[in-house]
């Protein structure tokens, strides 16, 4: 895929509550937001960014966060008339909106759909009230299950995510929790395993020695009931996370995982814009209020502005394409590198059975190199 599209993220970066393995730019504040201090400080940058990359048509929106659905449908509309005045918008654009599915937030799903969100993506996590608690989550199982009804009911397309690797979580108690999942699934859903991120409540307990993961051996008994459950319902992974029916992907991430331009905006933003044909690495400042004073006062939060050199690139292109089933483009890795994966790395990587070529140009990691997929994109990056 040698046409990734463009897509633009928005980044809401405030959260009810701080769940305890959360490393997002998140933040809690105990005052009211001023939503249309935001929303003016988003419409600025939004600017800025079309400055810098003018004339692309927009292919996919995405409200991450922090909890998006904490926005106000006014506020969202208002950031979807900003970029429709910066950018050509696809008609068939997909607009993502993350969503935490507590009731309140549900109640807000209609404005969302008016203002123009055609996508919406909930942050189930689990499916039993124990591992919602101490997940920290602030909604229950039914509130959750709920909520993903009401959001097949509105939206013309859904996700939810769910976390597993679980403290004490055993591949039985998944398989059941995945299948009850699955009777609920929309279209697509995301699976991730927890992991324990510095600077989080759960580290601090990790180090403690308070908490515990499942050990090597359950990690991956766990990941293959996943595929195994999974593939079963219809709903293969098409990365190494996310599962989807067949033309349900997101679009959004593929634009990140095929190397595409993606502007971001909001605080923390991560964006890869190409400025006068050099592809450049772009981040804004992650605190929210620094963010909007920065933005009042210059039109833009942007704290890094790096050009890309060919290597960095190459690295991207590998550690982002060889998450997906589909694999990279051999002759765009060369493209962008100006040189070509070493052969013999390749070769010895099928031989493990590690990744497999498809046709002349394309490769990709196999059922078995996926649970070591860092090991292998470091191997051919090598
Ligand atoms: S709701 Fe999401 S972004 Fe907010 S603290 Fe929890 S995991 Fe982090």
């Amino acid at each position: 895929m040698t046409e990734p599209g463009f897509g633009v993220y928005v980044h809401w970066p405030f959260c009810a509550a701080k769940c305890p393995y959360c490393d997002f730019n998140s933040h809690v504040r105990r005052a009211e937001i001023d939503q249309d201090r935001y929303l003016a400080a988003f419409r600025r940058e939004i600017a800025h960014m079309a400055a810098l990359a003018p004339g692309r048509t927009v292919g996919s929106i995405f409200f991450g966060g922090g909890t998006p659905s904490l926005m106000k449908p006014e506020t969202v509309g208002g950031v979807l008339d900003a970029i429709n005045e910066a950018w050509a918008v696809d008609p068939g654009v997909e607009v993502t909106l993350e969503a935490n599915p507590t009731s309140v937030e549900a109640e807000r799903f209609r404005g969302y759909r008016a203002a123009g969100v055609n996508r919406v993506s909930l942050g189930v996590q689990a499916l039993n009230a124990a591992d919602l608690a101490a997940l920290g989550r602030l909604h229950t199982v039914d509130e959750a299950l709920e909520a993903v009804r009401l959001a097949v009911s509105i939206f013309p397309r859904a996700s939810f995510d769910l976390i597993y690797a679980r403290p004490n979580q055993t591949p039985e108690a998944w398989r059941a929790e995945l299948a009850g999942a699955l009777a609920h699934a929309p279209e697509h859903l995301s699976l991730y395993q927890l992991t324990i991120e510095e600077g989080t409540a759960f580290h601090a307990l990790y180090a403690a020695g308070k908490l515990k993961t499942p050990d090597e051996e359950t990690s991956r008994a766990l990941w293959d009931v996943t595929q195994e459950v999974t593939e079963r319902a219809g709903m293969p992974a098409y990365e190494i996370s996310n599962h989807a029916r067949a033309g349900a992907e997101s679009r959004h991430n593929l634009v990140y995982w095929r190397y595409g331009e993606y502007a971001g905006v909001g605080p923390g933003a991560h964006g890869r814009l190409v400025v006068d044909g050099v592809r450049r690495e772009l981040a804004t400042e992650r605190n929210p209020e620094l963010w909007a004073a920065a933005v009042e006062a210059d039109g833009h939060g942007v704290v890094v502005d790096e050009a890309l050199s060919a290597e960095a690139q190459a690295d991207e292109f590998l550690v982002m394409g060889l998450r997906l089933a589909e694999g990279i483009d051999l002759a765009r890795f060369h493209r962008l590198s100006g040189r070509r994966l070493d052969a013999r790395r390749i070769d010895d990587l099928m031989m493990d059975g590690m990744v497999e070529r498809v046709g002349r140009d394309r490769l990709r990691v196999t059922r078995a190199g996926f649970p070591v997929l860092d090991a292998v994109v470091a191997d051919l990056a090598g």
